[in-house]
């Protein structure tokens, strides 16, 4: 999880690190798939401002980028900078809309600077105390929960909601949603430390191991009166397992297939599609698969007023799990992929002054 690629320290290279894709993974990420290229730090002009990474955040997505074939938004190139949503921090500004000091969310991708024309950043209101919320609760993931629990599940009260990776942020966000809309809340995580922390944490009803070999009884037993809404974050055992268990008219927002991330050929055994239809036949389910930036638009300002009064409240909480150094990035990365973050996966990027020259 800590192995690093060889990123020189920031004492000794004021510059611009850039994390590139060297080589396309087949099956898990490694080192040897990225490379470091050093660049000076680039000089605003007219209408730019420079922008200093100080959180890079860790999805789930950033696997699929690295394969060649075009999932829902282009893979990255071979060479080029990989992608990846940033707390930014402005520190030279010749853009009438920025000053010096201002916080955004950008996305800079795995670098310590952006040269930005200002098109596409948020900024972030400088009153907020913890401004790596709009990587988690507040931001990206927690919008996919929103949408995909409230708007594609329609969670009613009294009804069973199962979520898979659990105590990550859209898990963790989608469980604490469902409570505040009056739902049993059963969480599936990866063995017993994750599922205390969903149940003490996160207010979980219940939460399994897919470690477990007796998951599908486990969940069962969690589940007494079926699964109403399974939002379904990572295929595999878990999905197998609550497939048995969907309700009439159960619903199942597909947001992500996080446990075949690094499948390089279909799974063993036997072909399940007979099984899954038969069930999503008789139990009337309704699947829907989605993508949170198709609703940034529409929804977005509605969820962060929501969002935002729960997390103030201390109804929906986060779990931070940050790593320091850029250098960490792909190791990190992998470990994400294997479950071995304990929440929401930021990278803390090493602080620097701009060169003298950028500074204008
Ligand atoms: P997490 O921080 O929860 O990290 C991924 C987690 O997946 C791991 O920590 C691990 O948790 C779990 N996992 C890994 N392998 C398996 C496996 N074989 N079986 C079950 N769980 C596994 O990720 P996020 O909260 O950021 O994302 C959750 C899902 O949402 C992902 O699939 C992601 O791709 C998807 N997503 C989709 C979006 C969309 O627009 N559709 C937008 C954002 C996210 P554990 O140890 O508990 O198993």
């Amino acid at each position: 999880m800590t192995d690093a690629v060889d990123v020189p320290p920031v004492e000794e290279s004021p510059v611009n690190r850039r994390l590139l894709l060297a080589e396309r993974p087949v099956g898990a990420p490694g080192l040897q798939h990225f490379r470091v290229e050093r660049l000076p730090i680039p000089v605003p002009g007219p209408g730019e401002l420079l922008l200093k990474t100080e959180y890079l955040s860790l999805d789930p997505y950033m696997r699929g980028r690295m394969n060649a074939s075009r999932g829902y938004a282009e893979p990255v190139a071979i060479g080029g900078l990989m992608v990846g949503q940033t707390i930014s921090r402005v520190t030279v500004s010749q853009h009438p809309d920025f000053a010096v000091g201002d916080r955004v969310v950008a996305d800079a991708g795995w670098q310590d600077w952006l040269l930005s024309d200002g098109r596409g950043l948020r900024k972030l209101d400088p009153a907020m105390a913890q401004p790596t919320l709009a990587l988690s609760a507040l931001g990206m993931p927690g919008l996919t929960a929103y949408i995909g629990l409230l708007d594609i599940g329609q969670p009613k009260a009294g009804e069973t909601v199962v979520v898979a990776a659990a105590t990550g942020p859209v898990g963790s966000a989608v469980g604490q949603i469902a409570k505040l809309k009056g739902c049993r809340v059963v969480g599936i995580a990866g063995g017993e430390e994750k599922c205390r922390m969903a149940v003490e944490q996160f207010g979980f009803d219940a939460c399994v191991s897919h470690h477990d070999d007796e998951l599908p009884r486990l969940l069962a037993e969690a589940c007494p009166e079926g699964i109403d809404i399974y939002f379904e974050n990572t295929g595999g055992a878990a999905f197998e397992a609550a497939l048995p268990l969907f309700n009439d008219f159960a619903r199942m927002p597909l947001c992500g297939q996080v446990a075949w991330a690094n499948a390089t050929s279909l799974p063993a055994g036997y072909d399940l599609t007979p099984r899954v239809m038969r069930v999503f036949l008789h139990r009337r389910v309704r699947l829907q698969g989605f993508i949170v930036t198709d609703h940034l638009d529409a929804r977005f300002d509605a969820f962060l007023a929501d969002m935002g009064r729960w997390v103030a409240e201390g109804r929906v909480k986060v779990v931070e799990d940050i790593i320091d150094g850029l250098e960490h990035a792909p190791g990190a990365l992998a470990g994400l992929l294997s479950g071995y973050n304990l929440g929401k996966l930021l990278i803390r990027v090493e602080d620097q002054e701009p060169a003298a020259d950028a500074a204008g």
